[in-house]
Formats: structure tokens, C-alpha cells, sequence
């Protein structure tokens, strides 16, 4: 079939000026058209293995991609154009792949709990809300009819908890898995939860909406792989001394197993400073924002580690373009088992809400309200 040009002016221009006189050198992502046989694809393999590349074979939106590492020249991307079943060839600089902007300029957006539940990284600005820990019934109720009452569009709460002391509380487990799809079947609204091991991410997409990779297994290759492979959509949080290149090639390996379902949650680095929990780095969500195509939320419950500093940074993240925020919410913050210390209130989180309305509003987006409310008293 006939193949579509490709190595775009704009790609070009961006990618093929060295910054020094030596030779030129980028690496590419040859994307097979959706109709490309498999000797199409064997064709184009052969062609850049010639050069000495060695592509990686992958999945994504229905296509095959070649996704290559080490160096290639402009010569070669114009030949792995013109080969037939190709798409289109990306000329990529630096690490980054199949997560950079100039692999898919168009934001990527992530819908999740059905097609019905709400939509990161469009126009709406979605806010995930409940307790850090799974803890019992009455705590699980109390908390999720606060933030579904002030408009929270997706719930959250850790059953396995991955926690610095063996002494502390470790999560209700599996318990804590059935506590929370009671919550999603009580109220419609999405859930995302933790998983801390490869082996529970099965059970773990099987009973929740959404994957969430802490901080602590951002470089968890193992649990990356597999939470790649889950068909669930993945919240994935920046590693406390994570860089910017770090994180987005974690990313890399869910997209790379076939996963574009992928939304980055910026949650403080470590710095020198103690009035804080930890650093709130603002300056990544904007430059992740550039630099990738796929959606950034922001954690300030976590990053601070206090209340009075999630409303001002839960502001500041909706002005500098973030697509949604993670917030610690508890009804008995005294009493709870896992950072009580840092969590809102109702009425806090009711305000927050209130003052964010017009925050998100200045910046052309929409807060996105509860897709589903079906309350029944339990
Ligand atoms: C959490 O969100 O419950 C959590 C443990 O966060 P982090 O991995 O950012 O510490
Ligand atoms: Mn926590």
C-alpha cells in the first residue's frame, strides 16, 4: 500500500539542527499503518537493523511501532518513510519515546471507569478525593458522601499501603480492595488505589479503575511491566528524588507494553527543607506538560503534608495547567491509621472546591462534576 509522508516540516525543523558540528544523530519511532501487514513490518525492521538499530515491537492505538534506541541518521528516517505499511517516521532527540510530544503533539486523554467516567488531561479539571488508607466501613462511607457531596469526580484510598516503617499500618489488603468497589457501586464514581507488587496488579485492575504507582516503585521495572500490561489506566507518581527524564521514562515503559492510559501525578521531591513534607515542584508539571503529551495531575496533600498548605498549592496547580488534583480527605483525621496529619476535612475540602471553580475557569477549563450519583444509604 502506498505510504503516507512523514518526517514532518515541524519535526524536521524542531530536531534536525546539531548543535555542534559533528554528525547528525536523533533516534525514531517508525509507526506502521493500522492496515500494514506483518512482512511489511518485517521489511521496515530489516531496514533499520541494517543501520544497526535495534527496534523494540510494540502496540499502540491499534498500530505497530518500531520504537527505536541508540543513534540513526536523517538518511535513514527518510528511507524507513518510503517503505511500504509505513505510516509515519518520528525523529525523536533525547530518552523519551512514545511519551514525547513530538511522537503525538495532541494531548492525550484518559478516560476512566467507562466511557462514561470522567475524562484527564480534556478540558475538565478532574479532582480525586478520599482517605489515604482503606481503614473500615463507616470511616470508607463517612469520607466518600463528603467529597461526592462537594463534587469530587473520583475517589481514592490505599489498601495496600507501601509504608517507610514495618511498624505502620500496612493496609487492609484485600479487605480493603472490596471496601472500595462498595464505595464505586454506592456512589458510580471511579476509583484509584495503589498496587505495590507485580503479583496483585491482576487482582488489583481486576476490583479498582485505576492503578496507582507510588512514589517509592516508580523504578519498580517489574510492577511497571505489569501494570503496562493490565489494560487498566495507570496513575503514575513522580519518584521522590525522581528527575523530570526519570519519571517520563517510567512512563515509557507503560506505554511501551501497550499502555496509553497513562496520567503523571507530580507529588514533591526531596530538598533540604523541613517546613514541608516535601518539595512541591510546580516547575515539573509545566515542563511535563511540554514535554509529553500525556496528562499531569498534582498531589498536595502528600508534597506538604499539611492542610493549610493543600488549598493555596491545589490553586497554584490549576493556574500552571495541571489536569486534575489528588487529595487526602478524612472525616476523623485524629483517629486515622495512615496520614491523618495531612488530610482536609469536609469542610476544608468543601471550600477548596468552592475556591477552585473560578481558578480552573480563568485558565479556559471546566471543573469536572460527578459523572453518576446514585447515593443509597447503607
Ligand atoms: C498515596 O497517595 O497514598 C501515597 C502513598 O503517595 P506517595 O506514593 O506519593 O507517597
Ligand atoms: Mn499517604
Amino acid at each position: 500500500m502506498a505510504s503516507r509522508p512523514v518526517v514532518s516540516a515541524r519535526t524536521m525543523s524542531m530536531t534536525v539542527q546539531p548543535a555542534h558540528d559533528g554528525p547528525w544523530k536523533a533516534t525514531m519511532i517508525v509507526v506502521m499503518s493500522p492496515q500494514a501487514t506483518r512482512e511489511q513490518t518485517e521489511v521496515a525492521d530489516a531496514l533499520l537493523r541494517k543501520d544497526g538499530l535495534t527496534p523494540v515491537v510494540g502496540q499502540v492505538a491499534g498500530a505497530t511501532v518500531l520504537v527505536t534506541e541508540g543513534s540513526g541518521t536523517l538518511d535513514l528516517a527518510s528511507a524507513a518513510t518510503s517503505s511500504a505499511g509505513v505510516e509515519r517516521v518520528v525523529v525523536v532527540p533525547g530518552a523519551q519515546r512514545l511519551t514525547s510530544r513530538l511522537f503525538r503533539p495532541e494531548n492525550t486523554r484518559v478516560t476512566v471507569g467507562g466511557p462514561e467516567g470522567p475524562v484527564i488531561g480534556g478540558d475538565e479539571f478532574v479532582v480525586i478525593a478520599g482517605p489515604c488508607a482503606v481503614e473500615t466501613p463507616l470511616q470508607m462511607t463517612a469520607v466518600v458522601d463528603t467529597v461526592a457531596d462537594a463534587g469530587a469526580a473520583m475517589l481514592r484510598g490505599g489498601a495496600f499501603k507501601p509504608r517507610t516503617s514495618p511498624y505502620s499500618f500496612q493496609g487492609l489488603g484485600v479487605a480493603g480492595l472490596a471496601l472500595l468497589a462498595e464505595q464505586r457501586g454506592r456512589t458510580g464514581l471511579p476509583v484509584v488505589t495503589e498496587v505495590v507488587t507485580p503479583d496483585d496488579v491482576e487482582r488489583v485492575a481486576e476490583e479498582s479503575d485505576m492503578l496507582q504507582i507510588g512514589t517509592r516503585n516508580m523504578q519498580n521495572f517489574a510492577l511497571l511491566r505489569e501494570a503496562g500490561a493490565s489494560g487498566r489506566p495507570v496513575l503514575l507518581k513522580r519518584g521522590m528524588a525522581a528527575t523530570i527524564e526519570e519519571w517520563l521514562l517510567a512512563a515509557e515503559y507503560l506505554m511501551h507494553m501497550g499502555n496509553e492510559d497513562v496520567v503523571l501525578c507530580e507529588r514533591g521531591i526531596r530538598s533540604y527543607e523541613r517546613s514541608t513534607r516535601f518539595t512541591l515542584d510546580l516547575s515539573a508539571v509545566a515542563e511535563a506538560k511540554r514535554l509529553t503529551h500525556l496528562p499531569v495531575i498534582v498531589d498536595p496533600s502528600h508534597s506538604t503534608g499539611q492542610p493549610h498548605l493543600v488549598s493555596p498549592m491545589s490553586l497554584a496547580a490549576a493556574a500552571c495547567g495541571a489536569d486534575g488534583l489528588l487529595i487526602d480527605v478524612h472525616t476523623d483525621a485524629q483517629a486515622a491509621l495512615c496520614d491523618g496529619a495531612q488530610a482536609l476535612d469536609g469542610g476544608e475540602f468543601t471550600e477548596l472546591m468552592d475556591r477552585l471553580k473560578p481558578v480552573v475557569e480563568a485558565v479556559g477549563r471546566t471543573l469536572a462534576q460527578p459523572r453518576s450519583r446514585h447515593l443509597t444509604q447503607v
